[in-house]
């Protein structure tokens, strides 16, 4: 047996969740790596799966939980043996196949990467999918050719979890990060990240004109909405804009007017269905670039049972930086 935070529905349509006990014969038959997961995360998904404020969970009952790092058990993957070191992301694991916010995991060989040489399991979670997608952001920018002496570079819901990672990786790389933030009482925490500037997120969230003053040479935003709008209309000239959030919301009430006055560039950004190579990729970058310093200012570690408390908390946008869960506390 082992511990596991299960989700049921309940007969209205709202979502039970709880944490009890499950055995290997509740993990679903279609894995085919089993996973001892030592750290999992609380992402803002993970927030909507357990509330059920949004309907990320498309099978029941499901264990939550999009993110796992841990040691393989038994495998009958090819690639994977009993002893190996994991990590799981997306693929839409804690949304239609069984989570890693459990003791074990049974999982498809395709979806492991390594965990990366010299990385712990804990320090994997504390990046998690909102870090690799901040790399996958920055990775976005560069490859689209903006450099630090560009410009500022803007971070949106810059004290969440990608906004975090987000602002220490492109501070880290070189660029003038001006990070953008309800939580203006955590100034010290993002300029201590790296934060070149911080700004009040109620300059960019309500309605804006089209085209507004130039200022950015490219934008991380997990955020989208007015947000999103705002920081396009005030991209320079040529500038890339990577989106892959929307806690302010899923609409983009945009014109075209930046795109073809100003050749801005809108680059959306997934981290669920990302190739192997691209995981690869960023996980390679972020093993070489945070520092464990930098992690451990954005992390704060929980138990399975303080995870139900925090799934509402992630969602009002008041977690500061990364969860971690120890799964075996
Ligand atoms: P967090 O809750 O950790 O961070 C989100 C941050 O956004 C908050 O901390 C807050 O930052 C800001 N925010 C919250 N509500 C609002 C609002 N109403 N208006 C403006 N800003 C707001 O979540 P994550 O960092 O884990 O995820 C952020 C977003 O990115 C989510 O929408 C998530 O679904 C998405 N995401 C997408 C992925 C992909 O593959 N495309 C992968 C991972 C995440 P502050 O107080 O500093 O303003």
């Amino acid at each position: 047996m082992f511990n596991a935070i299960l989700l049921n529905k309940n007969e209205d349509g709202s979502t039970r969740a709880e944490l009890t006990q499950l055995d290997d014969a509740q993990l679903p038959a279609d894995g085919d790596v089993t996973v001892a997961v030592e750290y999992s995360t609380i992402n803002y998904k993970d927030g909507l799966a357990i509330t059920g404020k949004s309907p990320v969970v498309r099978k029941w009952p499901m264990v939550p939980g999009i993110d796992g790092a841990g040691e393989v058990i038994a495998s009958s993957h090819p690639s994977w043996k009993a002893g190996d070191r994991v990590v799981l992301n997306g693929w839409g694991v804690g949304e239609v196949h069984m989570g890693c916010l459990a003791g074990r995991a049974k999982l498809k060989g395709d979806w492991l990467i390594p965990l990366p040489h010299d990385m712990s399991t804990r320090t994997a979670m504390a990046i998690g999918t909102a870090g690799y997608t901040a790399m996958l952001c920055a990775m976005a920018l560069a490859e689209c050719g903006v450099k630090p002496e560009h410009g500022e570079v803007l971070v949106t819901g810059a004290s969440g979890g990608v906004g975090s990672v987000a602002v220490a990786i492109l501070a880290a790389r070189g660029y003038k990060v001006v990070a953008s933030t309800g939580k203006l009482a955590e100034a010290d925490y993002l300029t201590s990240l790296g934060a070149a500037e911080v700004i009040d997120r109620a300059e960019l969230s309500a309605p804006g004109k089209p085209l507004q003053k130039e200022r950015w040479a490219g934008v991380v935003d997990s955020v989208g909405s007015h947000t999103l709008v705002n920081a396009i209309a005030q991209c320079r000239y040529g500038a890339t804009v990577a989106a892959c959030g929307l806690a302010q919301g899923m609409d983009f009430p945009a014109t075209v007017a930046p795109f073809i006055l100003r050749g801005v560039k809108l680059i959306g950004v997934d981290s669920v269905m990302a190739p192997r190579e691209r995981r690869l990729d960023a996980w390679s970058n972020l093993a070489s670039e945070l520092k464990p310093h930098t992690l451990e200012k954005i992390t704060r570690e929980i138990t399975l049972a303080e995870a139900l408390d925090w799934a509402p908390k992630i969602l009002a946008g008041g977690v500061k930086g990364r969860l971690v869960v120890n799964v075996r506390a």
